[in-house]
């Protein structure tokens, strides 16, 4: 058949060309065995991933055969994009066309979502369910554990969110409940009786509601690829499965897998396991590593050993860190990107001088030519940004967010998206429960009768317009309705009822919050997002599984060809790549996280955490150590400033291959600032105050 072009042959090493051309040329239609593409960072591993898609297509592979998973939507996209500019090489015009076709691609989740709902009927699931995000599975979880009782006979009985984790964790590593409450929470294991009561209550309320939550996108898909007819149907809809990031999968998506390719048949799955960093999600690392065995002797495994991202004193510094590491599968990287530039270790005082540092820094490196763009900020957990924006902010620095606290967390946006979704699916309580408690005279005990009437009537729409509500809700209650009835309707039509909605919402929210001012441009904007998908439906679902990014202040989304930073968790950065990297508070309590309770499998994890964040870096690294920072309720520190070093993954052996220095640069003779000083801003209480 047709390969791609020889200059894009040519680019590629050997391993890399190996993978793309892999089973081309094979008589059934060049589906391969089995490929396991092991490799470090910056190896090339996604790209190659890209070439051997665009290397399908071209070779006469039907796109919308092609099954391309990663780990988000907008790695996804990115991705196709990619294939389309290398098809365009060989195919010239067609290639837009045929990549357009790839429209098999996105995450895990995301894929689940449209296979489920394209089944729904046959799996006894109404296809209109809707689906919960984390806060209302949390929410939900509340409502079964009060009526349950838990909650107010026990006072130590573990909150919402911990039982959701545990729920969690124990559906996606598909393990038994003691097991997982032994090793994660142990000191949870008491109420194993009562979760079990609460997690089958839990799960009853979410048929019954017919909502989904994240975790049931796999879970049910792994189920159905469990009867073999159905796992014959849907396996059926693709030739080729291709999967990046693979060590960060979790049992479910391995069964899901198998299911899909049972002899291995057309699999492609790309890796790094000293990149594994979702374990707290139930991912395992032996996933990729039992990918052999899983298909043996069929499978193929090709290594990768040369960076192409980074420069040699970068990748000799990420090298030495991981080398550190007691499991690796993994080999060292080399590169040939010589440079005179070692990493740098910065010493600060605190959180807010470490602020005043970067933004220095960021805008020094724009005078020379340097877009924000090229830049990026890391952090381990959202909050860690708090005083760094509030910097950015006063310097007129636009950035961008990803990941970490979400624009769609706000209650206002919630409240918007709670509407449409209680339209859709009217048996969804937690949304029921938060619109009706949003209308003046409607308490608690009134939503819940309200949603008890609905839920048990053939035409709740009816039931709830005839309603008998309090006398104080005479005035709310009415508009309320008639706002249901026209979105059931569809008179308005999409993306206008999100409009609608929005007039609608608009008392409410000035009674309620003090600066609705700044919530209603969140609204409008809202709007905007709303506007790019083309059903109420679509928007509902892809929006919950994947938020966009939030942005500096109010600004709103900037637009795509305007220059901003990027701010990012480490683990929201996978994948990705820039000129300059900057990692916050690398120190001990903050990487790794919490010194108290950590066993060493988590210690590990920790250590390939920063790992992933020193490969994200091209030309220029650097690590910045406050003195002081400050801990937000970690278990074993609480809430309060302590003093801290730098992290233990980097010891003294390693100081070497780092630059190290102090900031503000001292001037000569004051000597260096080390050991605590005085308190000059209360940085905790500043950021206290913006996430409350
Ligand atoms: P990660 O583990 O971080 O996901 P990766 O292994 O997926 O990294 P890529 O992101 O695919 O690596 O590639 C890293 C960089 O190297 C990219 O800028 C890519 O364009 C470049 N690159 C990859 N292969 C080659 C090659 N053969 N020649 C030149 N550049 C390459
Ligand atoms: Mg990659």
């Amino acid at each position: 058949g047709k390969t791609l072009s020889a200059a894009h042959l040519e680019k590629l090493n050997e391993g890399q060309r190996a993978a793309v051309v892999h089973g081309v040329g094979l008589q059934d239609g060049g589906i391969a065995g089995p490929l396991l593409i092991i490799a470090g960072a910056g190896s090339g591993k996604t790209n190659t991933l890209a070439h051997r898609v665009a290397q399908l297509i071209i070779a006469g592979a039907d796109p919308r055969r092609i099954l391309l998973m990663t780990f988000s939507r907008r790695a996804a996209s990115e991705m196709a994009k990619r294939v389309e500019r290398i098809c365009a090489k060989v195919l010239g015009d067609k290639a837009g066309i045929l990549t357009d076709a790839l429209a098999w691609s996105g995450t895990f989740h995301g894929v689940g979502a449209r296979i489920l709902r394209e089944y729904a009927i046959e799996l006894g699931l109404d296809p209109q369910f809707t689906i919960h995000d984390r806060e209302d599975s949390a929410d939900l979880m509340n409502l079964v554990r009060h009526d349950l009782g838990f909650s107010k006979t026990e006072k130590r009985f573990p909150t919402k969110g911990t039982c959701l984790s545990i729920y969690s964790r124990t559906v996606n590593a598909q393990a038994p409940l003691d097991e997982v409450l032994r090793a994660n929470y142990p000191w949870c294991a008491a109420w194993e009786k009562e979760l079990r009561e609460l997690f089958s209550g839990y799960v009853e309320a979410k048929q019954i509601q017919n909502v989904l939550d994240y975790d049931d996108l796999l879970l049910y898909w792994a189920q159905t690829m469990g009867d073999a007819t159905f796992a014959d149907e849907i396996g059926g809809k693709w030739d080729h499965v291709l999967v990046d990031e693979y060590q960060d999968t979790n049992r479910l998506q391995a069964t899901i897998l198998t299911g899909l390719k049972p002899g291995g048949r057309g699999l492609t799955v790309v890796g790094d396991d000293a990149q594994a960093i979702y374990s707290f999600r139930a991912a395992t690392v032996r996933n990729i590593l039992d990918f052999p065995n899983e298909f043996s002797p069929v499978a193929d495994v090709i290594t990768l050993d040369r960076n192409y991202r980074s420069t040699q004193p970068i990748l000799a510094a990420a090298n030495a860190v991981i080398g550190l590491a007691k499991e690796r599968f993994t080999k060292n990287l080399w590169t040939d990107r010589a440079s005179n530039e070692r990493p740098r270790l910065v010493t600060v005082r605190d959180e807010a001088d470490q602020a005043r540092f970067v933004a220095d820094e960021v805008l020094e490196n724009r005078e020379t030519g340097m877009r924000l763009k090229d830049q990026a900020i890391l952090f381990r957990t959202s909050h860690h940004s708090g005083p760094l924006e509030v910097e950015l902010t006063r310097r007129n620095i636009p950035f961008v967010k990803f990941g970490g606290l979400k624009f769609l967390d706000s209650a206002h946006v919630k409240d918007m998206l709670a509407a449409l979704r209680f339209a859709n699916n009217m048996r969804d309580r937690v949304a029921g429960f938060r619109l009706m408690q949003l209308l003046s005279g409607v308490g608690p005990a009134t939503a819940q009768a309200a949603l008890d009437a609905a839920a048990d009537s053939a035409n709740p729409m009816e039931t709830l317009s005839r309603f008998p509500c309090p006398a104080r809700a005479q005035a709310d209650w009415p508009k309320f309705v008639a706002l249901l009835a026209a979105l059931r309707s569809g008179a308005s039509g999409w993306p206008a009822e999100i409009g609608q909605v929005r007039v609608w919402y608009d008392p409410h929210l000035e009674r309620i919050h003090e600066d609705f001012e700044m919530r209603r441009a969140d609204l409008l904007q809202l709007e905007d997002i709303a506007a790019g998908y083309p059903t109420r439906e679509r928007f509902l679902t892809e929006l919950t599984l994947d938020p966009p990014d939030a942005t500096s202040g109010q600004a709103g989304v900037p637009l795509l060809d305007e220059d901003y930073l990027i701010l990012s968790t480490i683990h929201s950065a996978k994948g990705q790549e820039w000129r300059s990297v900057f990692v916050l508070n690398t120190v001990d309590g903050c990487i790794p996280s919490d010194l108290g309770v950590g066993t060493s499998d988590e210690i590990e994890e920790e250590r390939r955490l920063l790992y992933v964040a020193m490969t994200r870096a091209r030309d220029s690294l650097n690590l910045v150590v406050p003195q002081r920072f400050f801990t937000h309720g970690q278990s074993s520190t609480g809430d309060r400033h302590v003093y801290a070093s730098r992290t233990r993954f980097i010891p003294a052996s390693l100081i070497k291959l780092f630059e190290c220095r102090a900031w503000p640069m001292v001037a000569a003779g004051a000597g260096p600032h080390v050991g605590p000083r005085q308190l000059r801003l209360d940085v905790g209480a500043r950021m206290r105050g913006m996430w409350r």
